[in-house]
């Protein structure tokens, strides 16, 4: 049975999309790192960010299903697509992906967030030719301020500083439980085995008459991860805002400062720009991205951002980062 189910959203502050996540892992796979046009070099912008078992693609530029044939990302587990902005390097890989994906009989529904237009022009391009999915797809139109609540994460929307409408996003992971002291559940007489489950669980046991609670053997919550993604833009205060104490900032890093004026003029930003953005949100970890056709090596790009902000590297097509947890 094929049918078409394209379902529109539009923007309510809020949005809540349950669905079944532990996001025991999560990394970054640098799809395409190029900016403008694909070049020899490398594919336009997309990145893949798992989630445990579900796939966040942020952006989807031409040619992005082939790159993900040959990355260690299966293309059936992307469940939600973030597009930051309507320019061809960031969106024109969303017809041919989608199309594969019904070719291999995919039954999950999708989702398709982006900025307001989305619903518009995706849902005529999406159906353009002859094409009836089989899988319900979900489109939304989001506007910074926008949260969008998941099982295990939430997704926070900004605005970019770029030549048309632009959004960043941080994808923000919920606050995991504080460490588990099975040493001192021992001492205070806890036998190992469901009693512990319990107590991890947030409930309080009795142990001969008397109470073992939670806070006696839990420590404090801790922190979740958080990749922000800038989409094109020039530095500014709301990516700084957004990217607070992020594990990892995938930061516009289209030219080199000698190229300031061009960057300035396209709404873009240069290495060194995009590292001051870093410092100053005091990130763990800066990745450059959309780099230049014009730079055969975006290592030019790192060494330039590594003078302002260490932590800074530009990954080549493919290139994975993983995401620890900090303890
Ligand atoms: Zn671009
Ligand atoms: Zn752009």
């Amino acid at each position: 049975m094929s049918f078409l189910s394209i379902a529109l959203h539009s923007s309510h502050g809020n949005i809540f999309l349950g669905c079944i996540i532990i996001s025991t892992s999560m990394r970054a796979v640098f799809l395409g790192t190029g900016g403008t046009y694909p070049c020899t070099e490398r594919n336009v912008t997309s990145i893949a960010v798992q989630m445990g078992k579900d796939i966040i693609l942020l952006d989807c530029g031409e040619g992005t299903q082939r790159q993900l044939m040959q990355s260690t990302v299966s293309f059936m587990a992307i469940r939600w697509i973030f597009i930051s902005h309507f320019h061809g390097d960031h969106f024109l890989g969303l017809p041919g992906l989608i199309q594969s994906m019904n070719l291999n009989d995919r039954k999950r529904p999708i989702d398709i967030f982006g900025p307001s237009g989305t619903m518009k022009l995706l849902s005529q391009l999406l159906t353009s030719g002859y094409f009836a999915p089989s899988f319900q797809i979900s489109l939304h139109d989001v506007e910074p301020g926008d949260a969008i609540t998941f099982e295990g994460f939430k997704v926070i929307v900004g605005e970019a500083d770029h030549t048309v409408p632009t959004l960043c996003y941080s994808i923000v992971e919920n606050e995991r439980p504080g460490r588990f002291d099975a040493a001192k559940a021992e001492q205070m007489g806890v036998p190992r085995g469901p009693l512990f489950r319990k107590l991890q669980l947030g409930q309080s046991v009795k142990i001969s008459g008397r109470l073992v609670h939670p806070r006696d053997v839990v420590g404090a919550p801790r922190k979740g991860r958080k990749i922000v993604f800038s989409g094109d833009t020039r530095p500014c205060k709301a990516i700084i805002e957004l990217s607070r104490n992020a594990d990892l900032l995938i930061h516009d890093a289209t030219l080199l400062s000698t190229e300031g004026r061009i960057a300035k003029d396209f709404g873009h930003s240069t290495a060194r720009e995009a590292a001051e953005v870093a410092s100053e949100a005091k990130v763990r970890a800066l990745a450059l991205i959309h780099y230049s056709p014009r730079y055969k090596d975006a290592s030019v790009l790192e060494e330039e951002a590594k003078k302002i902000f260490k932590s800074s590297f530009a990954p080549k097509d493919l290139e994975e980062y993983t995401i620890k947890v900090v303890e």
